[in-house]
Parts: C-alpha cells; structure tokens; sequence
C-alpha cells in the first residue's frame, strides 16, 4: 500500500488551493463539501470560483503565488497547470510540513485525492495510487451503481439508533449480530426506499425484541469450502459467512488471499493439517468447534476445496450433532474441478471417460491400502488422485502391474487455480521421472486418463509460475 487511506476532518480548517481554472474549481467543490475554509490564490479565476467568492463562501486572493502564501494554512492544492510553478507550490508547502496535493502529479504529492462515492455520511474512496485515474473513475462508476441511493438514510438512521442500541443491548458480539441482521433485514428495505420513519419505529422494535433475548442467542458452526485456492472460486455464501464469522478455524490449505476476506477483528484460529502431524488433532478440532459454538460464536470452519470430499466435514457434524449445535455446509469446488479446469483437462469426455473415480493417494504406513486397483486401472474413465505425491511411483507401478498400458496419460498439478500452478503431463511410466528435480510444491493432484491429452488443446490459463518457467527456459 503507497499510501494510507484516512478521513480527514477538515471542518473549518483554513486550506489554499493555488489555481483558478476548471480543475482547482473541482477540488474546490470538494473542500467546501467537506466544510473546509478555503482560500483560492490566482491572478484570475474561472466563474465558478468568483461567483463563489462573491456569495463569501471562500477568499479569493486574485494574484500571482509567492511562498509566504503557504503560511498559516493545512492542507494545500496545487492546480495551476503549470510544471515549474507546482513544484514551487509544493516545495513552499513542504518546507512548512503542510500536506500538499499537486493535481495530476503524484511524484510532487504528499496526498491525493480518491475518486468518491458520496452517500453521506457513507463515503467510499477509491484510489489507485496515481497509477491510473481512468481506471479509479471506472470503479467508482460500478460502486455507483451497486451503492444503493437511500444507503446515507439508512446510515442515520442507525446512527440516531445507535446509543440506544448499545444501552439496550450491552453485550458487543449479540449486538455486532444484531446490527449485522438488522441492517440486511426489513429496517434496511424501508430505509432504502426512503421510508425513513417507518423504518425507524421497526428498528426502535427490533432492539427492544433483541435486549428480551440477550444472552440466549446460541452460536452456530457453517463448515464452509474455500475452493482450491483462487478467491474468485469462493461461492457469494462462502464469502458472506467469512466476513460475518466472529471465529473462523482455518487449515493449511486455505489460500492467503481468502483469509484476507475475514473480518479483521474476527478471531482466527490455525487447525493444522500438516502431513503427518496435525497442529490440532481431529478430535480436538472437533471439540474445539462445539466448544466456540456452545458459547454463542459464530463460527466458520473454513476447509479447502470441499468440506465433504477428503475434508474429514462428516466427523466434525457428528460431534455438533452429539452436542444439538446448528450447523449447516457450504459445498466447495474441489481440488479435483478447479484443477481440471485451470489445466484444461476435462475429467468427463464423449469420446475418452464416461466416469470419473476420486482417490485418496496417501501411504498409510508406508504402503497404499484399501485401493481397489483392478478397478482403477480399468480403460475409459479417469482417476483423480487426491494426496498422491508421495505414492505417486507406487501408484503407477500398481496401474501398470494390474492392466494399464504404461502409455496411459497422468499430470501432476501443483497448487491448481493459483498463481503457482505448475501442470506436468506424462504417462503412468514417465510421470515419476519427470517428478525429480522438479521441484514440486504441495499440494498436488494426479489426474489419470485419456482426458489428459486434451490439455494440448483445451489449456487457456497460464499461472505466474508457468511464465516465470517459460522465460527461464528462453
Ligand atoms: N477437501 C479438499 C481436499 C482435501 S485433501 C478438496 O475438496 O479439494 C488435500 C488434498 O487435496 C491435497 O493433498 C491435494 O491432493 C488436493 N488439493 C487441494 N487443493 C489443491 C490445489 N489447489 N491444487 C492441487 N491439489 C490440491
């Protein structure tokens, strides 16, 4: 982050902007919105700013800028068009600490504005740090059209509401959830449509049904699929638990980028999922999801992929139920159909696979037990191959041993649907040579199957990973 994003009270502050032109008169709007006590220096102004002038909403000072005119004021505008007359500006301003913005010029900016969405007293601010005002303005116009116009109604009303909100309902996580309801629910509805009062007498009877049931809300578990790693695959529910969880127990295979989703003062909690040694046994993750739930949080167990495909999510709803906590389960893409389709690998074909099996590739004692590999190592169906890497040699030496020609096409796919997937597409005889020095980083997914060789057609995404490979290799 370039710069940090703040709201600044500039209520009755004394600010210059240097420049009387259609632009200065642009931030000049800006200013007076936000109550500033403006200052205009220029030898000659636009319309606008004199007609303003004259109403005694600003001075204008009708002259050419010398340095001292930076004296006294605490926020400064430089808008005069001219390169070598900004950088005086904003050097003079500088040299007394005062914030300056030169507009158009980031390299002489100690702030610049954001492009906004005003729905006072809701305001959103978008920037992209000087890189691309285009590109801010186009935001803004799709922020525009999914803020509703009636948001700042809804906002005073539940400012008006808040104190007594607060004395009604002391507790701040029930009344954290009870805003949360409240201002999704039918108060929000008619506060939009600018039935303001209406609204207000409903809010007025929501808190007082919320304080009658303080303290006997109980807290839930949503045991929720993340997907395979990219944020964009994160179903709209999946997303709205997380920013409302107030606890979300997350493993290893949850992406950065969809914990950066939770609500900052949420609580997180690592469970683990290491190969080999969990950071929290599964009878204690299990333990410790009743456990937050019973004291009335709510809480999201966040998995990769699918919480009901090799997510162990059955065991965690069963100690839930043991203890009559409501839960319910949010489906999740999977390893095995995100990777396929970022590989470009369809699992099912007309022509090549009319089924489509899904293993567990782990060693369990240094050997893979339970498989059943006469029926994997059957013709015209694909095997996909969860938690395999280690395995994998054995995995291919036993399809071989029982019946696949070693010419059966296999890829290995690494972090799938993430800037870092690799793809290696092989045969059941070759795929375990590729493996070495290739530096493979967990976790990975074989798919098996004549579908493997579509990927030569059908491939359309290239990670970072796969570029970087790329440009090494030229
Ligand atoms: N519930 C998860 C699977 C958990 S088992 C799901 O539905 O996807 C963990 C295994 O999933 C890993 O060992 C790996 O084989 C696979 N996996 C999960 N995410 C993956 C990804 N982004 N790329 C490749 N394999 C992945």
């Amino acid at each position: 982050m370039d710069y940090l994003p703040i709201f600044l009270n500039i209520r009755g502050t004394p600010c210059l902007i240097v420049g009387g032109g259609e632009v200065a008169a642009r931030k000049l709007g800006l200013l007076l919105a936000a109550g500033a006590q403006v200052t205009v220096v220029a030898p000659e102004a636009a319309a606008a700013i004199v007609g303003q002038a004259e109403a005694g909403r600003l001075r204008l000072q009708q002259k050419t800028f010398e340095e001292e005119d930076t004296e006294g004021f605490r926020l400064v505008v430089a808008a005069t068009g001219i390169r070598k007359l900004n950088e005086r500006i904003a050097a003079a301003a500088r040299r007394r600490a005062i914030p300056v913005n030169v507009v158009d010029c980031p390299e002489l900016c100690s702030f610049i504005f954001p492009s906004v969405v005003d729905r006072s007293p809701v305001v959103i601010a978008v920037s992209t740090g000087g890189a691309s005002p285009v590109l801010a303005r186009l935001l803004r116009t799709r922020i525009e059209g999914w803020i509703p116009a009636g948001l700042g109604t809804l906002a005073r009303l539940a400012a008006r509401m808040r104190a007594q909100a607060k004395q009604a309902i002391p507790e701040p996580r029930a009344r954290r959830h009870f805003w949360e309801r409240t201002l999704e629910g039918p108060v929000s509805d008619l506060a939009l449509n600018g039935r303001a009062e209406e609204a207000e007498s409903l809010l007025q009877s929501e808190i007082e049904a919320a304080a009658r049931e303080a303290g006997q809300r109980r807290g839930s578990v949503s045991l929720v699929g993340a997907g395979p790693g990219d944020p964009d695959l994160l179903t709209l529910r999946a997303l709205r638990l997380i920013q409302e969880a107030d606890v979300v127990v997350y493993d290893r295979l949850v992406s950065p980028e969809i914990l950066g989703l939770i609500r900052r003062d949420a609580r997180r909690i690592y469970a683990g999922k290491e190969r080999s040694h969990h950071a929290i046994p599964q009878p204690g993750i299990n333990a410790l999801l009743a456990q937050l739930a019973s004291e009335g949080d709510r809480v999201v167990r966040l998995k990769g992929g699918d919480p009901f495909i090799f997510g162990r999510g059955g065991e965690e709803i069963e100690t839930l139920m043991a203890h009559a906590i409501p839960f319910q389960v949010v489906p999740g893409i999977t390893a095995a159909s995100g990777c396929a389709a970022y590989s470009g690998i369809p699992l099912t074909h007309r022509d090549y696979a009319h089924a489509c099996l899904f293993v567990a590739g782990h060693l369990q004692d240094g050997s893979l037990k339970d498989l059943d590999w006469d029926q994997l190592a059957r013709p015209n169906q694909t095997v996909v191959v969860y938690m395999g890497l280690q395995g994998l040699p054995h995995i291919c030496a036993e399809l071989i041993r029982h019946g696949a020609p070693p010419s059966r096409p296999a890829a290995l796919i690494q972090q799938g649907t993430t800037p870092e997937q690799r793809v290696l597409s092989a045969t059941l005889e070759t795929l375990p040579g590729r493996l070495e020095g290739a530096r493979i980083k967990a976790p990975t997914l074989i798919i098996i199957g004549e579908v493997v060789k579509l990927r030569e057609q059908l491939s359309w995404y290239r990670s970072r990973a796969e570029r970087d490979e790329a440009s090494e290799s030229c």
